[in-house]
């Protein structure tokens, strides 16, 4: 099959295996480039491992710290006529180095929210390591079904108080324009907060704690974004915004229920990238593109891998780390800082159709984009028929 790039909207629909597998090689790489990761785990849980900073977290893991990983995600299988899902041959192309490199690795495909996948996550556990040093929860979803009612649970993208409008851009027409978002109601909060909130997470750190897998001194971290001014108003202080806040109630929940093992639970935030989740959300495409050139001026641009790599050295796995007033670990301060967001505002405001690809890196946006389904990547030849029936 000759795969080229589908695209509807804010997504690709399909992926192309080796492009996939030139990704994750080139993250393997970076991490194989860095110093170990001084006193890291050694058998690490992500959930959530396929793509973005999930699949960064497991590849730190393994590379930055000799971790076996155990991954769970819910990615499509290819078949003959349909390409799988970029995290389908991102772990594809993971387990691939990982039993080149002698490191062990196993990932369970199914629904991490379902009772299910706790179980067989735990039976595997139980079967090949015995306990967890870490467990990295890093799901993005747009619905959550409630193992115990069976509801299902939809996140909404929507400001909270009021009606919001500011500028935004559609990758898909290559248009800014503005758009004007509706305030959430109590129900859509609610059910957002149910779906990225703390719950599964606890969930989760509950039953592998009854099942006798977390190890002692064990830590555990959720990935946040909190961001600034610009994109407060639909992410920070917005539904999803509410549903991250849920986050930092479950870890002060998790950090005082599990002292027999002696369990740290953090909230990590992160700076805003490129992945499949972020490319969803309005006004962030446009952020993006603005603080990736910014960013890259100002020479302290960082990807998934970078970020996450410092989140080990600098925060899970140090003496001294970076916490804020709330006990986050925190990892966005480059792009947080107030010289750096000021730039970004002055761009925001000035920001308009005729002038979008001068003042932002709407190139570097885009080819990260594209690179996420493992496409425009240099070396790669994308008129080579290529077999889409990838397995692991
Ligand atoms: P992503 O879309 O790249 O990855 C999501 C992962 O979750 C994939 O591995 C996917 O397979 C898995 N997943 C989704 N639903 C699942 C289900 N039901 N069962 C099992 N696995 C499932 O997303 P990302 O951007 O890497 O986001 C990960 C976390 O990081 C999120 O909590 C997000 O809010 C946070 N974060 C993202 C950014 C950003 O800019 N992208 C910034 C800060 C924090």
């Amino acid at each position: 099959m000759v795969i080229h790039p589908k695209i509807r909207g804010f997504i690709c629909t399909n992926a192309h295996p080796i492009g996939c597998a030139e990704n994750v090689r080139q993250q393997i790489a970076y991490i194989k480039k860095q110093a170990p990761v001084t006193n890291g785990p050694k058998r690490v849980l992500v959930i959530g491992s396929s793509t973005g900073y999930g699949l960064a977290s497991r590849i730190a893991a393994a590379y930055g710290s000799g971790a076996k990983t155990l991954g769970v995600c819910f990615e499509k299988e290819p078949t003959e006529r349909k390409t799988g899902t970029a995290g389908w041959y991102n772990t594809a192309a993971f387990h691939n180095f990982a039993k080149t490199d002698g490191l062990y690795c196993h990932t369970i495909n199914g629904d991490a929210f379902s009772d299910e996948i706790k179980a067989q996550t735990i039976a595997q556990i139980k079967e090949d390591l015995g306990q967890i040093d870490l467990v990295i929860y890093s799901l993005a979803s747009p619905k959550r079904k409630d193992p115990e009612t069976g509801e299902v649970y939809s996140s909404t993208l929507k400001p909270v108080g009021g009606s919001y409008t500011t500028k935004t851009y559609d990758t898909d027409k290559d248009s800014v324009h503005e758009i004007s978002l509706d305030p959430a109601n109590d129900d859509e909060i609610a059910q957002t907060i149910k779906v990225m909130g703390g719950q599964d997470w606890e969930r989760w750190i509950d039953q592998l704690h009854a099942a006798g897998v977390l190890a002692q001194d064990c830590q555990t971290t959720a990935y946040t974004y909190i961001g600034k001014k610009l994109t407060w108003p639909i992410y920070g202080h917005a539904t999803i915004g509410r549903a991250k806040e849920d986050l930092d109630r479950a870890a002060a929940n998790l950090r005082s229920s599990y002292s027999d093992v002696n369990l740290s639970a953090w909230v990590s935030s992160l700076k805003a990238l490129v992945t499949q989740a972020s490319s969803a959300i309005p006004v962030m495409p446009l952020y993006i593109s603005l603080i990736y050139g910014v960013m890259k001026e100002e020479g302290t641009h960082e990807g998934c891998i970078e970020q996450i790599y410092r989140l080990f050295t600098e925060g899970l796995y140090t003496d001294s780390p970076r916490l804020d007033e709330a006990n986050r670990l925190r990892m966005d301060g480059l792009e947080t800082n107030e010289a750096t967001q000021a730039k970004i505002e002055a761009l925001w405001n000035q920001v308009t159709q005729e002038n979008f690809h001068e003042l932002a890196d709407y190139k570097g946006y885009h080819s990260e984009f594209l690179r996420l389904f493992g496409f425009g990547i240099e070396g790669v030849d994308y008129d080579a028929d290529v077999e889409p029936q990838v397995s692991w």
